[in-house]
């Protein structure tokens, strides 16, 4: 059985290293007699898991003290909806910025809750751009803005944090754990695991804890950041092997040397990726480039009657998981931080042999 190469959009690849790991302790956890999935969430010995995951979290992440560090469940979309029914806090309205498909999936739930004011969006140059933040109409009684920094679909990246009055609100999904970040710009962060944090079923959010407390009396207990936070993430059940899971990620991730170290690395991979594209004549990319994403290379091919072709022989190459989005068609490689140096070398190879032979 050989491991191929996967450019899933996620659920993504995930270092063998922590696969290795998670194999090898699957029967028994470090001697205590049961697997990690067996074990209470109440255990201390998974208690220590959970405290051990937050913990290097923080460290990468140089999260500050005021912030609480939450997992839960529901992926990224529940949090469409956690958003404005923990951070309105009595007000009616909130900004958003619409720069692709998971954007306006986070308007369209805000929409339930407030009046949404769109401040700037993208989807005049088919969401191959971000505005500039001279261009947006910001309100002024706005309890938040929300934006997506990165676009898994449209592969297209904020170079840039927003500078805005009120808490700032980011669906980091794909871009987290990709690079540095200043944690102390955002009021909340949030993102679906199963990109560069674990597994599906996990999702994080990383929340100024003075926006804690101000939950709308209908949110429900289970979106409720600060029973959360009261409550150490469990509240109830937690998913407890993602967590075991995504804590060897975060481990992993300290071992390659932090995200400093991720962030050159993958700046090398994508820059490579996107230098094949662009000077070949055969693939392309549409995105401007001061916002094309380090982690979703989308590209289409010169004749799109091969799409199907070049799907099959890259899987028969053992490059798995390169077709685009259903809603943009084409291809799309994502490059999160399990996908090797080797293997977008190996992908680029690939692309240049299939367009030798059909371009
Ligand atoms: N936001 C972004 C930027 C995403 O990429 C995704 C998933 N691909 C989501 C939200 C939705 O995440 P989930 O499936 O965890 O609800």
């Amino acid at each position: 059985m050989t491991r191929c190469y996967n450019f899933c959009a996620g659920p993504a690849a995930l270092p063998e290293a922590v696969l290795e790991t998670a194999r090898d302790e699957m029967l028994e956890w470090h001697g205590a007699g049961l697997s990690i999935m067996e074990m209470s969430h109440r255990s201390p010995e998974f208690v220590a898991v959970a405290e051990r995951a937050e913990q290097s979290l923080r460290e990468l992440l140089a999260i500050p003290e005021d912030y609480a560090v939450l997992f839960l469940q529901g992926g990224a979309s529940t949090q469409f909806s956690a958003v404005p029914l923990n951070l309105l806090a009595g007000k009616n309205k909130a900004d958003y910025v619409n720069t692709g498909q998971w954007s306006k999936k986070a308007i369209a739930e805000g929409l339930r809750y407030c009046q949404v004011n769109v401040a700037a969006s993208s989807e005049e140059s088919k969401f191959s751009t971000i505005p500039a933040q001279d261009t947006w109409q910001l309100s002024d009684d706005a309890a938040y803005l929300h934006y997506t920094p990165n676009e898994t679909i449209g592969g297209v990246e904020y170079a840039w944090i927003p500078q805005v009055d009120v808490p700032l609100v980011a669906d980091m999904s794909s871009t987290i754990l990709s690079r540095p970040i200043e944690v102390s710009e955002f009021g909340a962060i949030y993102a679906g695991a199963q990109k560069n944090i674990g597994p599906a079923g996990l999702t994080l959010v990383i929340v100024r804890r003075d926006l804690l407390g101000a939950a709308d009396t209908k949110c429900p207990a289970m979106l409720n950041w600060e029973t959360a936070a009261d409550n150490d993430s469990m509240y109830n059940t937690p998913p407890t092997f993602a967590l075991y899971l995504a804590g060897l990620v975060f481990d992993w991730l300290l071992d390659q040397g932090g995200l400093s170290a991720m962030e050159q690395l993958n700046r090398r991979k994508a820059g490579k990726l996107y230098a094949a594209i662009d000077n070949s004549g055969f693939y392309a990319n549409p995105v401007e480039l001061a916002s094309r994403s380090l982690m979703n290379v989308p590209f289409t091919l010169a004749d799109a009657g091969l799409d199907k072709l070049f799907l099959q022989e890259a899987e028969a190459a053992g490059l798995l998981n390169l077709k685009g989005h259903r809603s943009v068609g084409g291809m799309r490689a994502s490059i999160y931080n399990a996908v090797s140096e080797g293997a977008v070398d190996a992908l680029i190879a690939f692309m240049q042999d299939f367009e030798q032979r059909n371009g």
